[in-house]
């Protein structure tokens, strides 16, 4: 009935997440609301790093890629699974520091990093850096040197496989701004000064082919892809790099017409494809490393609004205002992405019309979605917006200096706040 099989209908009638009342959660702390369900990150960290144990004899680590959503209670929860972080930039390492996250097991990524965002990285004990560019790996270098240390690093390499075209394909994708191309022969050169570089010691390759991917066949291409290029530097340099980070990118359900694999499929496959290509080239399984970000987190939640103004315009359509918008809701203005949603105060009454939901900033293009089939839709109902665990609250903006919503996390019929909701003066906090 609903994407998550964490939403049911209680017997009042109202949409439950986690077991707790989604209208008593909006009456309790108003809305625009963000709502987790602590229990399904959990259940998805561990049908990760399980299935690891399962398929790859629990040779590797799951490091949840914290920009989908971030805050301290999140990386408390990612702690206490015992699985790893990925992080961005000097906010997401910072939060996970703030949270006494265990540092050793968090990767630091990015296309730009600053210096200041490297010496904080190497100051708390960053587990690895993932070095995107020949210029990064210098300066590292360099700042590795002066601060007497030697930190673990990882090259990012496109290993030129895209996998958002309807059959994916091989080449094509030397245009990212991201990483080392594979094709070019940049990523091997690359590999070769890592390995001459005193202050700093390479434990992996890395690469990431993209998001919302439901097809596996180019993640098991991807691993291939990098196992010969470990196999080539291996051969050529004599060099044997220990770890293989694969990336996130696990397609979700937002539709109900989609229909994802579920993540055990994926770890089974690429397991499987990992083990043979080493036994064909006679070497070591690498350490593996996965970043999954929205298969954790964007299931587990959901936004709640209250509908205020509704218009309908004969023969075209019927907007549904809410108050929220594109400032907590980033991904339809940016994307055109489609979500589901229900009025979770009617939530079995019939579905009965066809449409737009729109926010409350001053963009025409600021809507939740079209063509959604609701419930009747009055004002002061309550529209859960389904699957929006992740790139909402960590995309959020103050946009026409909207405050940006509480995230309240849920736990088997409980709720707590884990962000608080911002205030007026956090709005001119900063104003001088
Ligand atoms: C964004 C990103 C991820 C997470 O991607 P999802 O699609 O959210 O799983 C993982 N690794 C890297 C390097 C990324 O940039």
């Amino acid at each position: 009935m609903f994407v998550s099989d964490n939403l049911s209908v209680n017997e009042k009638g109202n949409l439950t997440i986690g077991g707790a009342d989604t209208v008593a959660l909006a009456e309790k702390y108003g809305t625009p609301l963000y709502v987790m369900d602590e229990q399904m990150i959990r259940s998805a960290l561990r049908r990760f790093h399980e299935s690891m144990e399962k398929f790859y004899g629990g040779k590797g680590l799951v490091c949840y890629a914290s920009k989908a959503f971030s805050c301290k209670e999140m990386c408390r929860i990612v702690a206490s699974e015992g699985d790893g972080l990925d992080a961005v930039s000097i906010g997401e390492l910072y939060t996970a520091v703030q949270a006494g996250f265990p540092m050793e097991k968090v990767g630091f990524h990015g296309n730009n990093k600053t210096n200041e965002e490297l010496r904080y990285a190497l100051e708390n004990g960053v587990g690895h850096i993932i070095v995107d560019n020949i210029s990064e790996l210098h300066r590292l270098e360099a700042l590795a040197e002066s601060m007497g240390k030697v930190p673990h690093i990882m090259l990012r390499i496109k290993p030129g496989i895209d996998a958002h075209t309807h059959q994916f394909i091989m080449t094509g994708q030397i245009d990212s701004k991201f990483g080392f191309a594979l094709e070019t022969g940049e990523a091997f050169e690359a590999i070769k000064e890592a390995v001459s570089c005193k202050n700093l010691k390479l434990v992996g390759l890395h690469c990431h082919i993209g998001s919302q991917i439901f097809d596996i066949d180019p993640f098991v291409a991807a691993a291939e892809v990098m196992i010969d290029l470990m196999a080539k530097v291996s051969r050529e340099l004599d060099y044997s790099i220990p770890g293989l980070n694969l990336g996130g990118g696990f397609g979700i359900k937002y539709l109900n017409e989609h229909d994802p694999q579920p993540f055990e499929k994926y770890l089974e496959r690429v397991s499987a494809a990992v083990k043979a290509k080493c036994d064909e080239y006679g070497f070591d399984q690498p350490y593996i490393y996965i970043e999954p970000g929205r298969s954790i987190a964007a299931p587990a939640g959901i936004t709640l609004y209250t509908v205020g103004a509704r218009k309908e315009i004969p023969g075209i359509r019927t907007y549904v205002s809410v108050d929220g918008g594109m400032a907590d809701s980033p991904r339809y203005i940016l994307y055109g992405s489609e979500y589901e949603a229900v009025i979770a105060n009617k939530a079995n009454e019939e579905r009965s019309e066809k449409v737009t939901i729109a926010g409350k900033c001053c963009e025409s293009g600021d809507l939740i979605g079209e063509n959604m089939l609701l419930q009747h839709a009055e004002p002061g109902d309550i529209i859960a917006v389904c699957a929006t665990g992740a790139y909402n609250y960590s995309m959020s903006s103050n946009y026409n200096r909207l405050q940006k919503p509480a995230v309240v996390f849920v736990n088997n019929g409980e709720s707590r706040i884990a962000v608080k909701r911002e205030t007026l003066e956090d709005i001119v906090r900063n104003d001088v």
